[in-house]
């Protein structure tokens, strides 16, 4: 069916574009305390803009932090699928500063691209829904019902997320999820993400004595938390890059042979990719190769270790106590529960009699995964691929968000409509929406509608 939308993208182009100035233009930064009043400038633009589009129950939804926005319009019909759209408002901070070619909250268009801070995470590509819809509206032609929620705290992890999905489980059930923020592996190599990896963190405080002991009288006779720490870091991977916890693997959920075929045509540059993360060689678990290590097999990362003295000098002390902080991410069907349980067991039978321990789990998210050949899945392939003109390869993110969250409470599958490119500076400064894109994304958002609709 032709949705006649690209028509009506041209002709309200400047509008559109116009539209997402204003909304970037409002520093919406969701870390900093002092912006929370422009997140909530931000959430009422949202807000403004669900309603001029032509969605009925709009409302700020107050949470504990920030707000987030809804909005519906649910008039397809009994038998139309619903489908709920999840984008964020929120943005990360700027800083640093110096490093940005114009001003992160004056956007500027520059050869098709918008820059300015949100301009793809994720107001960009939050907008190219709003007004997919409201392109469908404007021709009377929306074939399914649909549900907005935006948020307003994505980007400090999303903290009372939960507790709103809970909340308003009525008002936000539906069919199913679309999550516009994610990316494509290149303008001409069209993807689609299929799922994220979890993450659990733990710290682990080491006690060995009451005080730290000086090195000349008690070194030797009494244990060294700094080598303890050293033992236990060194021991979480074998030689193979294998992380040694047991049955730390016995939940990995093998690919698909789909999934494995799609992986396996993903034009992948090594050298680039070493290049663009600023290191010298690539390390991993043997075996496996770099898009496998970063998107389909769990890892576990030390991010920081505090024991002893390392200032000037030398300090002549056996310290008292230490600790290292770790990171599992976590890939189907591996679960948080699981491997703190694991994890914890593995400290322990590490660490001598009369060395207090205690670890102590912090946050988890458990993996998120739409299966391949979900009838869901199959409908985002097919829109893509006529908006790009080739059938998308299957892709993953090696972090996490909220999407886990809102596929389980929910109990919706979750797809991700992301048009945003590798080089879209993402978090970091000078960061844009290549239009093009952004005019393909509102095409692809109109036509997962209509293939939705034909599931029933
Ligand atoms: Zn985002």
């Amino acid at each position: 069916m032709d949705l006649h939308l690209g028509d009506w993208a041209d002709a309200e182009g400047d509008r559109i574009v116009a539209t997402l100035c204003d909304w970037l233009r409002i520093p919406s930064i969701s870390a900093h305390p002092d912006r929370a009043g422009d997140v909530r400038r931000s959430a009422d633009f949202t807000a403004a803009m669900l309603a001029a589009a032509g969605l009925e129950h709009v409302e700020v939804l107050e949470t504990a932090g920030l707000p987030s926005v809804y909005a519906d319009h649910l008039h397809a019909g009994p038998d139309a699928p619903t489908v709920l759209v999840y984008g964020h408002h929120d943005v990360q901070p700027v800083d640093p500063l110096e490093e940005w070619a114009s001003p992160p909250f004056e956007p500027v268009l520059v050869n098709g691209e918008l820059r300015g801070r949100g301009a793809i995470d994720d107001k960009g590509q939050t907008l190219f829904q709003i007004e997919a819809v409201r392109g469908l509206l404007a021709a009377g032609r929306l074939p399914v019902n649909v549900k907005f929620v935006v948020e307003g705290e994505e980007e400090i992890g999303s903290p009372n997320f939960e507790a709103l999905l809970e909340a308003e489980r009525e008002r936000l059930a539906c069919d199913v999820i679309v999550v516009s923020d994610t990316d494509m592996w290149a303008p001409d190599v069209p993807s689609v993400c299929v799922g994220m990896r979890g993450l659990v963190a733990f710290g682990v405080e080491l006690r060995t004595a009451k005080a730290d002991l000086h090195s000349g009288l008690f070194g030797g006779a009494v244990p060294n938390p700094a080598h303890l720490v050293a033992r236990l870091v060194a021991a979480l991977h074998d030689g193979d890059g294998r992380v040694t916890v047991p049955g730390f693997y016995d939940d990995v959920r093998p690919l698909t042979p789909a999934e494995d075929a799609s992986m396996a045509t993903i034009p992948v540059d090594e050298d680039a990719w070493r290049e663009m993360a600023g290191v010298a060689r690539l390390e991993g678990e043997g075996g496996r190769s770099l898009l496998e290590r970063i998107w389909t097999r769990p890892t576990c990362d030390v991010v920081g270790i505090a024991v002893g003295y390392a200032g000037a000098g030398v300090k002549t002390i056996v310290p008292a106590h230490g600790r290292f902080t770790v990171t599992f991410r976590l890939v189907p069907d591996q679960h948080p529960d699981t491997v703190e349980a694991a994890f914890e067991a593995w400290v322990r039978e590490r660490v001598p009699e009369g060395v207090a321990v205690e670890v102590t789990r912090m946050g988890g998210v458990a993996p998120a995964m739409t299966p391949v050949d979900h009838p869901a899945m199959v409908a985002l392939c097919r829109a893509v691929e006529r908006v790009w003109g080739k059938a998308p390869l299957f892709t993953r993110i090696g972090g996490s968000g909220p999407e886990e969250a809102l596929g389980r409470v929910l109990a919706a599958p979750v797809l991700y409509l992301g048009v945003a490119l590798p080089d879209d500076r993402f978090h970091a400064p000078n960061e844009r929406m290549v239009m093009d894109q952004f005019w393909k994304g509102l095409l692809a958002a109109g036509e997962l509608f209509v293939e939705l609709s034909l599931l029933g």
